[in-house]
């Protein structure tokens, strides 16, 4: 990442460098506890600590007092890290970020001491922004299939933005949110994407004039154009199509006297750094089909709703070896006469499954495999045996990984797994009464000091 462009702060501009090298020196100390007022705590790493130096705490802590149970540990630096990418990248597009994807209170603080807006999918979601102090104005409610019961409390509160993609949705908004202000959206290609959304939502072009004039004739205001490529786009190109697509639709709008002045591209983004296309190709695509059908002075302002880019990689997951069976059976078939055969296969039962954290393998269809790997230090001559991990509870669906090959695991031995931030701890459940991972939210205290997260957090300290 470039330390060298500047990045809105909001006070001017300054430069990454500039907005964390003024931490104030702190006392001598390892990691301090700090309290957030709805839920969870934040730690806080000193002296150069680093997130690895917190799991190994943690762990110590926990094996301590004989406590087995599973956390997440999540990373608000790189959240902030992830940001500043964003900004450095797409300086046009106003991030507003979908709460759906990962909705930890803490997740949400961090991206509000961040200035990004909100992309809100439900009363609750909403309930949940407004209850962290986000301001209406930096909602969106994009959900083109509303509950009226939403769209009135939407309106009480003050959130006005909200997408439609049918005449339907037009006539319940005219009812219950008059004043709104709306955002068409558009179906378009997402034949690229690991996850689909156009079958579901979105209007087909051939539509638009038609819905457009029914919005005239409810005097409704439609203001912008939205899309979503699907989640885990894979191609650039689905974006350029996209953008071409909206251009499209507001030249239809402008002919039938609606001024449009936002554009909204959605999420689609990846959260990895492995990810087979690089946020920085994405970008300079999109930048490209900006410029040409939005230059900067159409005074058209754009915007996107980035969920898994800001999280994915910002949690880890351990979880603890619970259980194992050791199989010696049908060895030597499942060798396929290979010389350097192992004596044993193994079963191991962690205490966080697909019913929980790792609720993603049969939920995300851009995160169907995970790569646990052991806390402990493994020795390269360890001999290694094909193993089979399994989820806490009596379904067989419950399965992390299958024939990986690893060392000896024991009971009491911890598992880490990354990249679990999206589309994760937003969908566990207590399925056969295992509990859900608690989150520890970790932040580094330059990232602390440089946005003033003592005040995002009203932190308390012990
Ligand atoms: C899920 C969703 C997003 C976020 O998608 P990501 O692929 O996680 O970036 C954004 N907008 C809408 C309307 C969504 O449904």
């Amino acid at each position: 990442m470039s330390g060298k462009r500047d990045v809105q702060d909001g006070k001017g501009l300054r430069t990454m460098e500039q907005l964390v090298g003024h931490a104030p020196v702190t006392k001598n100390g390892s990691i301090l506890h700090l309290f957030s007022p709805e839920e969870g705590d934040i730690d806080i790493l000193e002296n150069g600590r680093t997130i690895d130096d917190f799991i190994d705490l943690k762990i110590k802590e926990l094996s301590s007092e004989e406590n087995e149970e599973p956390f997440l540990v999540a990373n608000l630096d790189s959240m902030f890290k992830r940001h500043f990418r964003w900004l450095t990248n797409l300086p046009r597009v106003k991030p507003f970020y979908a709460v759906k994807c990962n909705n930890t209170p803490a997740v949400v603080q961090m991206l509000r001491a961040l200035d990004t807006g909100f992309d809100c999918a439900s009363k609750g979601e909403i309930e949940l922004a407004l209850s962290l102090g986000v301001s209406p104005d930096k909602i969106i409610y994009a959900h083109t299939t509303k509950p009226l019961s939403h769209i009135k409390y939407a309106c009480a509160h003050g959130v006005n933005m909200m997408t439609f993609d049918s005449e339907d949705e037009l006539l319940k908004i005219s009812l219950c949110h008059p004043k709104a202000k709306l955002v068409l959206r558009i179906a378009v290609d997402d034949s690229k994407s690991l996850l689909r959304l156009n079958l579901k939502f979105g209007a087909k072009l051939e539509n638009v004039g038609k819905l457009l004039e029914r919005a005239h004739e409810l005097d409704l205001n439609v203001m912008g154009v939205s899309f979503h490529v699907g989640s885990g786009c894979t191609e650039c190109a689905s974006f350029k199509q996209a953008i071409e697509d909206a251009r499209q639709v507001f030249d239809i709008a402008k002919l039938m006297g609606f001024q449009m002045s936002l554009l909204d591209i959605g999420g689609g983004f990846s959260g990895r750094e492995d990810f087979q296309v690089k946020f920085e190709e994405f970008s300079e695509v999109i930048n490209g089909a900006l410029d040409k059908y939005f230059p900067p002075d159409s005074g058209v302002k754009i915007m996107a709703e980035p969920g898994r880019y800001y999280v994915e990689s910002a949690f880890t997951l351990a979880a603890n070896v619970i259980a194992r069976r050791v199989i010696t059976d049908d060895i030597t078939e499942l060798c396929n006469g290979n010389e350097d055969c192992p004596d044993k296969m193994m079963m191991y039962y962690l205490n966080d499954g697909v019913y929980g954290s790792l609720s993603c393998l049969i939920n995300d269809a851009a995160h169907t495999a995970v790569e646990p790997y052991l806390h402990r230090a493994v020795d390269s001559s360890e001999q290694r045996y094909p193993s089979v991990i399994w989820g806490p509870t009596c379904d067989c669906l419950d399965k992390v990984t299958d024939s990986h090959w690893f060392p000896e695991l024991h009971v009491g031995d911890w598992l880490l797994i990354d990249n679990m931030g999206a589309y994760s701890v937003s969908l566990t459940t207590d399925f056969n009464g295992f509990e859900r991972a608690h989150i520890y939210s970790v932040v580094s205290n330059d990232i602390l000091h440089a946005l003033n997260l003592s005040h995002t957090f009203e932190i308390i300290q012990d």
